[in-house]
């Protein structure tokens, strides 16, 4: 298998070690044992090699974080602290941003929303409660803000139109916030984050992204962009589940309602009363996930290293010969939100074929092909239901193990489904 790596060699010779972990190799139906092509990179991204490495060499000597004054707790914090670091260096972020460690986007999300909710946001003209996010979004940059004072645009026939359409929510009445996502769960495309950046501002607004499908595929530059907020998953980094972050802007993170209540983030406290602290540890109160954190740390290190053009082309090949390959298939159709043919889009492609349920394609394509895509409405029914799915889709998702062969035998799948298949 070749996959991209920090020289851009294939894997095989990759000196770094950055691929991913070796084949896996599956039964399908009939009994013959296949490469498994794994087109779900979107979902979650199988660990690098160097994060269970490193995962495996730190284990042994974890400790609790910060309360500790023996030698082990004294590495773990070391380690914990240091993560922090990692995390705003791969993303460019401002000095004096917070890192805040979390569970995953979903929780980043909430803890902003409860950060907004509790009345932070007040840039010179009164306080704002308000969000105004698309109805693009994957419901864990939805069902957040629904949860306090939002406002929905509706998405537009092209990008063009929806900046507008933006424009004049954001004008029409202040909001604190504009919450969108980096990259599309369902289609990939890429919003212009400097530009949306730029648009709220001008309407007094801060910006929150959701970058859980950008990270994983391109630079994000904070500070460049002026995203106050940023918001990833470990487990779609390359690093295993069950840590996120939140960067962004301190201020508002010092002041706002604390996203759990307990232990390690409080100043004071007494049998009636608390007072919080401020900083990353007002709002990871409890026992920190240390090896999480370092998890997502370390593969933020090894993505930085990689040659961006090198990790941009070998996606975008991918994604092409799929769209490419799909076109050329009469009852296979591809899905995209806007118009405009020339946006950039990261390694995810939604595909529906004709007179099929998309449960049964994927799980044909899982039987027969040992091909691996996610099918549903990819938690995000607003747009699946604008794109025409009421019913879902299918997606495939590239990442960096991902080949020419995965891609192939999908399209061979979608042949022979189309040909006679179930
Ligand atoms: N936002 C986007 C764009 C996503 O694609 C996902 C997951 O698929 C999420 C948020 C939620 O991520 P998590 O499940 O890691 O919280």
């Amino acid at each position: 298998r070749s996959a991209v790596t920090a020289s851009g060699a294939s894997a095989d010779s990759d000196p770094a070690g950055i691929v991913l972990g070796g084949d896996l190799t599956i039964p399908l139906l009939g009994g013959d044992v296949v490469s498994y092509a794994n087109l779900d990179y979107a979902a979650s991204a199988p660990a690098l090699t160097e994060v269970a490495n490193f995962l495996n060499d730190i284990s042994p000597y974890y400790a609790s974080v910060h309360r500790g004054a023996g030698y082990l707790s004294q590495v773990s914090t070391s380690v914990y602290e240091s993560a922090r670091l990692a995390v705003s260096a791969f993303v460019n972020a401002r000095d004096g941003d917070s890192v805040i460690f979390t569970a995953n986007t979903t929780d980043s999300l909430n803890l902003l929303a409860g950060v907004v909710a509790s009345g932070v946001a007040d840039t010179g003209g009164g306080l704002r409660r308000d969000v105004v996010y698309l109805d693009i979004e994957h419901h864990a940059n939805l069902l957040p803000w629904q949860a306090i004072d939002h406002r929905v645009v509706s998405v537009r026939n092209t990008l063009r139109e929806t900046i507008d359409e933006l424009d004049v929510e954001l004008a029409g009445a202040p909001a604190a916030l504009l919450a969108v996502t980096g990259a599309s769960n369902v289609t990939g495309e890429v919003l212009p984050l400097r530009e949306l950046a730029e648009l709220a501002h001008r309407h007094g607004a801060r910006i929150a992204v959701d970058a859980a499908q950008l990270a994983p595929h391109r630079r994000i530059d904070v500070a460049g962009d002026n995203i106050d907020y940023l918001v990833f998953s470990g487990h779609k980094l390359y690093a295993p589940f069950g840590s996120g972050v939140v960067v962004g802007r301190a201020d508002w993170l010092d002041a706002g309602k604390p996203h759990r209540a307990g232990g390690g983030a409080v100043r004071e406290v007494q049998a009636n009363s608390v007072s919080w602290t401020t900083g990353p540890a007002r709002h990871e109160a409890g026992s920190p996930n240390v090896l999480g954190a370092a998890a997502i740390a370390k593969a933020c290190k090894v993505l930085q290293n990689l040659d961006q053009d090198d990790w941009h082309e070998h996606e975008e090949h991918l994604r092409r010969r799929l769209v490419d390959g799909v076109a050329d298939i009469d009852g296979v159709e591809t899905h995209r939100i806007w118009a405009e043919e020339s946006l950039d889009a990261v390694g995810i492609v939604t595909f529906s074929v004709r007179g099929y349920d998309p449960g049964l394609v994927a799980a044909y394509l899982s039987a027969e092909h040992g091909v691996g895509v996610r099918d549903g409405r990819f938690c995000a029914h607003p747009l699946t239901k604008a794109l025409g799915l009421d019913r879902g889709g299918c997606r495939a998702s590239f990442g960096l193990g991902s080949t020419e062969d995965d891609v192939d035998r999908l399209l061979e799948g979608l042949r022979a489904l189309l040909d006679g298949g179930p």
